[in-house]
């Protein structure tokens, strides 16, 4: 049976809170200039056609810039709580196809769109560095398969009720390993 779509989502969001998040996320300790780093920084009017971006110029090169500069969601028409709304669905694993019709968008659009999110965010952030004694978690081994790719693959594809007890089991046998580097 087709569900109604009773409640566009991106209707009840707006973007002004949409920017406020990515300036704070974005400068938590006040605007610096994405091209020199200075904190002399001063506003500088709204974006044409979103009110709600603002512009700045820096005193100490000159350079003009906008809350989305230099960020992965500059250069789109798309308002910004689309995109945050999609980042957020993605975050729920919702397909694709699914985001496309809670958004009201096309499933290319949002392909797009989710390719652009993903290629951004792994851009900013900076490579992990591990130093000293690194804690490693939620490691599951199932006891007996250790060292048995083939068998635990076998049974992964049978996907019974004993599989799925022995996936529970493996799951309270959380190990924690130590490890030093350096
Ligand atoms: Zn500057």
């Amino acid at each position: 049976m087709p569900s109604p779509t009773l409640v566009n989502l991106s209707s009840l969001i707006d973007d002004a809170r949409c920017f406020e998040l990515v300036r704070q996320h974005r400068w938590p300790e006040g605007v610096r200039c994405p091209h020199c780093g200075n904190a002399r920084v001063a506003r500088d009017g709204r974006d044409d056609t979103q009110p709600d971006r603002q512009r700045y110029r820096c005193a100490a090169c000159g350079a003009r810039f906008d809350d989305l500069t230099g960020t992965a969601l500059a250069g789109h028409h798309q308002p910004l709580r689309v995109w945050v709304l999609c980042l957020y669905l993605m975050g729920l694993n919702l397909s694709n196809r699914q985001i496309a019709q809670e958004l009201g968008l096309s499933s290319s659009d949002v392909q797009l769109m989710s390719v652009q999110l993903r290629q951004g965010l792994t851009a900013t952030i900076p490579a992990a560095r591990l130093e000293g004694e690194v804690e490693i978690d939620e490691v599951y081994v199932v006891a007996g398969h250790k060292g048995q790719p083939a068998a635990v693959a076998k049974r992964g594809a049978l996907g019974d009720d004993g599989a799925w007890r022995e996936r529970r089991a493996a799951a309270r046998w959380t190990r924690t390993s130590r490890r030093s580097w350096g």
